[in-house]
């Protein structure tokens, strides 16, 4: 087995002690709830936000609030003519109701560490890297999940804009409110090597394997309705 470097072993006091700081943005003082739009996730994202600025990544916000942090490649363009590739990094910032700690949070901090270990080994890549953390994932305040995936892929459908929050709030005049909006981004501009997402497992299959990791090789496709 190999021992994790100093840089490594830092990295990882790092990522819990945020985990903590990110925990404590949450809608309730006693358990750990973090819709999308709320002031709990945007405390949420503007201390991801300065932690990617810190990791000397660039950022942007899209219409939704997703953040995207860049790290370009290293040494320049030889070849101007065709776009770099790009390797996407990252997981969803909000929460449902009475949430783990760990959940999405741990996918956006383990990027950032990724690049913080990075920087610190001055480690060469011939491509791009983006650290994502999308804004809505659970679908827990306007009963439809993705909104921030969608959203980045330029998916988001009018339709969806339309959809309600238990007070009456549509989701179109919610976004008009929130600060810090950007433009869309534009992800099919480059290509794409992969994306990579770290996420716990939300059951007990791996626990009872006592594996601590696991390669997802199928997915779940959802829908929900809402009673009329
Ligand atoms: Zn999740």
């Amino acid at each position: 087995m190999t021992l994790p470097t100093t840089a490594q072993h830092d990295a990882l006091e790092r990522i819990l002690e945020r985990v903590d700081l990110i925990a404590r943005c949450s809608e309730h003082d006693d358990r750990i709830t973090r819709r999308f739009g709320t002031p709990a996730l945007l405390e949420a994202q503007q201390l991801t936000e300065n932690w990617m600025r810190e990791a000397g990544l660039e950022t942007t916000r899209d219409p939704i609030l997703n953040i995207v942090g860049r790290r370009p490649r290293d040494g320049g363009a030889d070849d101007t003519s065709s776009p770099p590739p790009v390797l996407r990094l990252g997981s969803h910032l909000d929460s449902v109701p009475d949430a783990g700690r760990f959940d999405g949070v741990l996918g956006v901090l383990l990027a950032i560490a990724t690049v913080e270990v990075l920087r610190s080994q001055r480690a060469q890549l011939p491509f791009d890297l983006e650290v994502l953390a999308f804004s809505e994932e659970e679908g827990t305040r306007f009963a439809t999940s993705y909104l921030g995936s969608r959203t980045f892929c330029g998916q988001l459908s009018p339709e969806t804009l339309e959809r309600t929050d238990d007070n009456g709030l549509r989701l179109g005049d919610l976004l008009e409110t929130l600060p810090h909006r950007g433009q869309p981004a534009r992800p099919l501009d480059q290509p794409c090597l992969g994306y990579l997402e770290a996420h716990i497992e939300q059951g007990p299959v791996l626990e009872r394997s006592e594996a601590p990791l696991a390669v997802v090789t199928g997915i779940v496709a959802q829908s929900r309705t809402v009673p009329a």
